[in-house]
């Protein structure tokens, strides 16, 4: 019989997860040891030191590099630990160009913690080509995207990103977190950095925090790997298995939940009290054409609206859900529901808010696994309430 590759689901569920040789345990047991004997003074086995190397993140990082088409994958602590690992490759003097619609984590990271290193931020529209050129200086190391943008749905073309990256002598690194690998691989792209908030989707079930990053170039691996072990934000082994317990459902949760948020964009698209919907299946976003190349046919479950009101009477009806949690975080099997302007984005300067055309009547809804008619007749008695 020829081997054929197996497909990602399969993939989710079998790579990193071997059975255990001592006990025939179809899941393989959670490694809390910190340290390991070594085989003798001065020798080293695979495994020495928790901070270095662990079996449990180990396996995890071994699915993900299957799930990414990676050579490398590392786990942190949180996704602001993965990404600051990335910023850290950054010496005095570099300066990054970031997406205008960042997640607000990041925004803070670049302005109010790199700043401090003598490292310098330019924002960016990122699906403006000509503006991303004109960004890049001479002493511009790291291009900064998301391969959804947060929280517009913005969708960059990641192919010629690279490109441009590249052609300039800079690295380019992508927050695939609303994406995640179900609907996009970015490395296949000319990527040379994926990161994920795991928190989010890869975890899939609000219990734990962690942060990736898979990269396609062995040097690149060793390079952050030194970072990470170096400063020292892994993860940590429940984290870990958590972590990779949720990829196993990854493909099929991913796949439900767009195919309810779909639904509901429709509806919301159609609702008199709704001045604009952001989510990329919809032909009328300006992403859609690429975002129907980039992706697998879907496009994820997260989704944006503005109400016909103020900020007053959007907070209001945020809080009149009862299905979406008013919560910050997404990309879990429960639906969550925030208003950027006062929750996820209220890091941004509000001059940069209003730049980046976050509205303050904007909503964005997480949706998750419950079903389609709860949720829609949840935010419609919402919407009605206020
Ligand atoms: C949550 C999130 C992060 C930060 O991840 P943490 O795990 O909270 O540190 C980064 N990017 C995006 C798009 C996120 O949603």
């Amino acid at each position: 019989m020829t081997q054929r590759p197996m497909k990602f689901r399969t993939r989710a569920i079998h790579d990193g997860n071997s059975i255990d040789p001592q006990t025939g345990a179809v899941v393989p047991p959670i490694h809390l040891a910190s340290t390991f004997r070594q085989p003798g003074a001065g020798e080293w086995g695979e495994f020495d030191y928790s901070r270095s190397g662990n079996p449990t993140r180990s396996n995890l990082q071994a699915t993900l590099n299957s799930l990414e088409g990676a050579v490398g994958s590392l786990a942190f602590s949180s996704g602001m630990a993965a990404t600051h690992c990335v910023t850290m490759l950054l010496g005095n003097g570099d300066h990054v160009v970031a997406g205008k619609d960042i997640y607000g984590g990041t925004y803070r990271l670049l302005h109010k913690i790199c700043d401090r290193n003598g490292i310098s931020v330019t924002l960016v529209d990122m699906t403006d080509l000509d503006a991303v050129a004109a960004a890049i200086q001479p002493n511009t190391k790291l291009l900064w995207a998301e391969t959804i943008g947060n929280p517009l749905f913005s969708i960059p073309n990641l192919t010629a990103l690279a490109e441009l990256a590249h052609s300039r002598g800079a690295l380019i690194g992508v927050d695939n977190t609303f994406g995640t690998p179900v609907l996009v691989r970015p490395l296949e792209f000319g990527i040379d950095i994926v990161m994920h908030s795991a928190t989010k989707y890869l975890g899939g079930h609000s219990d734990c925090l962690g942060g990736t990053l898979s990269v396609a170039v062995k040097e690149l691996y060793d390079r952050l790997y030194f970072v990470q072990n170096a400063t020292g934000a892994v993860l940590d082994p429940f984290s870990s298995f958590l972590i990779g317990r949720g990829l196993k459902t990854l493909d099929v949760r991913i796949r439900e939940q767009s195919k309810t948020a779909a639904r509901l964009a429709d509806w919301l698209a159609a609702h008199p009290r709704v001045s604009r919907v952001y989510y990329p299946g919809l032909t009328s976003h300006p992403g859609h054409e690429l975002a129907a190349r980039q992706f697998d046919g879907i496009y994820g479950a997260m989704l944006g609206f503005e109400l016909a009101g103020d900020f007053k009477a959007t907070a209001a009806m945020v809080g009149k859900t009862h299905l979406f949690h008013l919560a910050v975080s997404l990309g879990a099997v429960e639906s969550l529901i925030e208003q950027p302007a006062s929750m996820s984005h209220a890091s941004y300067d509000p001059a940069d808010r209003a730049k980046a055309g976050i509205s303050d009547a904007l909503v964005r809804l997480s949706v998750g696994l419950e079903d389609f008619d709860d949720l829609r007749q949840d935010i419609e008695q919402a919407i009605e309430s206020v």
